[in-house]
């Protein structure tokens, strides 16, 4: 079987394209003709299948490592699909620092329809454990980076205490692609993308992936995504298909710009705290133990008290204020304000995210000019720190 950045350009191939375009056709077609109707033909109807998303789902099974792929309209609609395979009654353990729309859809949707949340640290494995083995236990769900602090989680680790108890592994990959860990390598039965992010990498297409260890999963996959039918079309198909054919070179750059940056940021006299677990040599080594071959593009950092963030943000030229992360350019956010302001601020306390984070999610530019633009801002920041007038606290 070829290497992995060979998958990544070339995908598993459907096979069905006799004119020799290099890349797999966009089939429009919502359904698809019976030879008679004795047949029993391979596409159908298209929410059902159809060719342009099923080379798609093939090539996310085969660099997830996993027997069947499915393709969604969002991440958020993936994660729904995936949480639809279990019953009222059923318990699910669920690491408590998640993506805010995954929090919403649990404590909003799925609660009322009598799935059972229990919220755990997942870098806490004694508490996991005594999570797990509360009571009867369905599943244990989390992501592989945790966001906006960026800690590892240990998908080895915590899917064998999973399986041990029972309960099969959801694993939400999007911070990691399969480019940096496999997780169903390490143990996980389900693994879940916001394609939206680094694997499409441009900012242009909402969507979703799904990939699972096992037929029987799969199976069950394959009906929500079907009957709830929240897939992804043809075009959108295809703008993920060639997103992810540079997948690896993006993620690459990524982190070379993010690992100089985080070096900068922790160097710097306004910053208190850098968050990006690839910062240096003693980091990346870490990370190889939990199975991650990188942090990726994302880091995270405090700006020392008195300073305020918004005029670092404010003042960004090259990075855009912006939520979203993964896309070949570079992001700023204020995680208080932007992604995270649901969450009340006592919980966001809690969980370590302060009024004084900053997301940064890094591009593929040129890292002068990402360092320049964040030199400049901050000396925007300083200087109104020297300026008395705006040394008054107003509360
Ligand atoms: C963005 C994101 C989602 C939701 O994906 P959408 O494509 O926006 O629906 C889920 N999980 C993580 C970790 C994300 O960053």
């Amino acid at each position: 079987m070829v290497q992995f950045n060979t998958q990544l350009v070339h995908g598993a191939g459907v096979n069905d394209n006799a004119t020799g375009a290099v890349n797999p056709p966009i089939y429009n077609s919502s359904t698809y003709a019976f030879g008679s109707v004795d047949d029993a033909p391979r596409w159908d109807y298209a929410r059902s299948g159809n060719p342009t998303r099923e080379f798609l789902e093939r090539q996310i099974a085969q660099l997830e490592h996993g027997v069947q792929g499915f393709a969604f309209a969002s991440g958020l609609a993936a994660i729904h699909a995936a949480l639809s395979i279990f019953a009222p009654g059923d318990r699910i353990v669920v690491g408590a620092n998640i993506y805010g729309g995954t929090y919403s859809q649990i404590n909003e949707h799925f609660d009322r329809w009598g799935l059972d949340f229990s919220p755990v640290d997942t870098q806490d494995l004694d508490a996991v454990e005594e999570a797990l083995s509360a009571a009867p236990v369905k599943a244990l769900y989390f992501e592989t980076l945790t966001n906006p602090l960026l800690q590892v989680n240990d998908v080895a680790a915590l899917s064998q205490l999973a399986h041990r108890h029972g309960a099969i592994v959801i694993v939400d990959n999007t911070f990691v692609t399969p480019y940096l860990q496999q997780p169903l390598d390490l143990g996980a039965d389900i693994v879940l993308h916001s394609a939206t992010k680094y694997l499409a990498g441009h900012s242009d297409v909402i969507a979703g992936l799904a990939v699972a260890k096992e037929e029987a999963v799969a199976n069950r996959l394959y009906f929500a995504q079907n009957r709830l039918g929240g897939v992804l079309p043809p075009a959108e198909s295809d703008a993920v298909r060639r997103g992810l054919q540079t997948l690896a070179l993006r993620v690459d750059r990524q982190q070379d710009n993010a690992r100089a940056i985080a070096q900068y940021l922790l160097a710097h006299p306004l910053v208190g705290s850098v968050h990006y677990p690839g910062i240096d040599e003693e980091g990346d080594a870490d990370l190889r133990k939990k199975g991650l071959k990188g942090a990726g593009g994302v880091l995270s950092f405090e700006v020392k008290e008195g300073v305020d963030p918004s005029i670092v943000l404010n003042s960004l030229k090259v990075f855009r204020l912006a939520v979203s992360l993964g896309a070949v350019e570079s992001l700023a956010e204020l995680p208080c304000r932007m992604t995270h302001f649901e969450i009340p601020r006592e919980e966001r306390l809690k969980l370590g995210i302060s009024d004084e984070l900053v997301r940064l999610a890094v591009g593929i530019e040129d890292v002068s000019d990402l360092l320049g633009d964040l030199e400049q801002a901050f000396e925007k920041a300083r200087q109104s720190l020297s300026t008395p007038a705006r040394r008054t606290i107003h509360s």
